[in-house]
């Protein structure tokens, strides 16, 4: 089933996920398989890849041209410790954040970073180094690992940590799974005062008042994320919602625990025609004006604040079987607001019919040399494949390019490897080096890497 045709020109030909095919969440993939074990330190052995829940939307949990198979952590989810005073957890890579919510916000706790979904591993969450709606106050997630204990390609099991090995562990963190097999990881988790969230959501009117807006919220609130119209223009470019919030505390939510929610799953893929200019106007429109007022606060179900997607299982076959690619871009704080509204522009004039456009402000660069946000705006997008789609990824890089941002690996399929070594020319040859030293043969290697490092 060879994809009819704009990816017949990737450098890995991708296509559409269905049996015997490994694929990312844009619904792409390669043929191969996925194999699974509660045993990880034997399953991986000669693995060139592990992978989580396969959240990842583009090609870096997919094996590299001429691997058949990744390995898959899923099964192998112990808490191995936690320490009721001071949070620290010891986890098998394989743990879903759902999982560490599910057992432990009941007792207070909760990740310090989480992401969109909690369909995610703590192996893959580190290997991306993800970020959240509080990534200007704590960081990604790599502030909070103390530790990883890693399977490296010589079958050596070593713990890396800020004390050992801080070479091995910074590359691991965003390191997209290119430097060993997380096996476990220790993580300072947060304690939150109740389960509950307070929010307050702000209907924002156009682009220049929603960085204003964000950049405001921030030292107020510590979570701060905002949905913006990218099909709007003139006056209204860039007109969408700001989501602010923060842990409710004690007694101001329910005295009950958030209770289970119901989902529903996305029966099939949609047929092409389905997603089409005027369907996602049609939702643009019904979301911005679904809060009628401008201001509204209130005590909200932590899911549905920080995994409003999760409520409908494979959404991603919205998109239909040609899939979707995402693109994340962190417009650097130095290149101002007056950039952020050229991207909107941009885009508004690119089309590309996206429902998500997700706008956050990042905070400080982490220690992963490969980790994604760095100060300033990022903006994701999904974009669904067309013949124009590797056109538009380039226009976006080439913006990226000249204002000096990056994008984000986890999102990526189609960048191109010469603008994503130039985006990288700082950081990328330390990567390399680290990655060289422990892993000389280049056993460890994915789609992703192939693309875009060339091994
Ligand atoms: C709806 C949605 C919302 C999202 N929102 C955000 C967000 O807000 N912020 C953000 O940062 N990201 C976000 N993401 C991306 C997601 O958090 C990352 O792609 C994450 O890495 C996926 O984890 P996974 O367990 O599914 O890993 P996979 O997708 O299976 O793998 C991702 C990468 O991690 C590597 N990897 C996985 N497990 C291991 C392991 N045990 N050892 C070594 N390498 C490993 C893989 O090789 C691959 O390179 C979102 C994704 C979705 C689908």
């Amino acid at each position: 089933v060879h994809h009819p045709g704009p990816l017949a020109h990737h450098p890995t030909a991708l296509i559409p996920a269905g049996p015997g095919v490994v694929s990312g969440w844009g619904g792409l993939g390669v043929p191969g398989d996925e194999r699974r074990g509660v045993d990880m330190a034997a399953l991986v052995r000669h693995a060139p890849l592990t992978r989580g829940l396969g959240r990842a939307y583009g090609d870096s949990a997919l094996p590299a041209p001429g691997d058949r198979w990744v390995a898959g952590s899923a099964l192998a989810d112990r808490l191995l410790a936690f320490d009721t005073q001071s949070g620290l957890l010891r986890a098998e890579a394989g743990v879903s954040l759902r999982e560490l919510r599910r057992l432990l916000l009941p007792r207070g706790w909760f990740v310090p970073v989480t992401p969109g979904t909690q369909f995610v591993t703590l192996g893959g969450a580190v290997a991306s180094d993800v970020h959240g709606k509080n990534h200007h106050e704590s960081g990604t997630i790599g502030r909070h690992v103390q530790a990883v204990q890693l399977a490296l390609a010589d079958g050596r099991v070593v713990r890396a940590s800020r004390d050992h090995h801080p070479d091995l562990f910074a590359a691991t963190l965003g390191g997209q799974g290119l430097t060993g097999h997380v096996l476990e990881v220790e993580l300072a988790m947060a304690r939150v005062p109740s389960p509950w969230i307070f929010q307050e959501s702000e209907r924002v009117p156009h682009i220049e008042r929603f960085v204003e807006a964000l950049t405001q919220a921030g030292p107020r609130w510590p979570f701060t994320v905002g949905w913006i119209d990218c099909l709007s223009r003139g006056a209204h470019l860039g007109r969408g919602t700001l989501m602010k919030g923060r842990w409710a505390d004690p007694g101001e939510g329910p005295t009950h625990f958030p209770p289970v929610l119901r989902r529903v799953t996305f029966p099939a893929p949609l047929p092409g025609w389905a997603l089409n200019d005027w369907t996602v106007w049609a939702f643009n429109q019904l979301y911005y004006w679904k809060q009628p007022q401008r201001w509204k606060t209130g005590i909200v179900h932590p899911e549905t604040f920080f995994y409003p997607l999760d409520a409908i299982h494979q959404w991603n076959r919205m998109y239909g079987r040609r899939g979707f690619t995402q693109h994340q871009i962190v417009i650097p704080r130095e290149a101002g607001t007056a950039a952020v509204v050229r991207y909107l522009e941009l885009l508004s004039s690119l089309g590309g019919a996206s429902f998500l456009c997700v706008i956050k402000d990042c905070g400080e660069e982490g220690e992963g040399l490969l980790s994604f946000p760095k100060p300033g705006m990022s903006v994701a997008l999904d974009i669904p494949i067309r013949p124009d789609t590797q056109a538009m990824v380039d226009r976006l890089n080439r913006f990226a390019l000249d204002v000096g941002g990056r994008i984000y690996l986890a999102k990526d399929t189609f960048s191109r490897a010469d603008d994503f070594q130039e985006m990288e020319r700082d950081r990328l040859p330390r990567f390399l080096e680290v990655r060289r030293h422990w892993d000389p043969e280049g056993h460890f290697r994915s789609a992703q890497s192939v693309r875009l490092m060339g091994w």
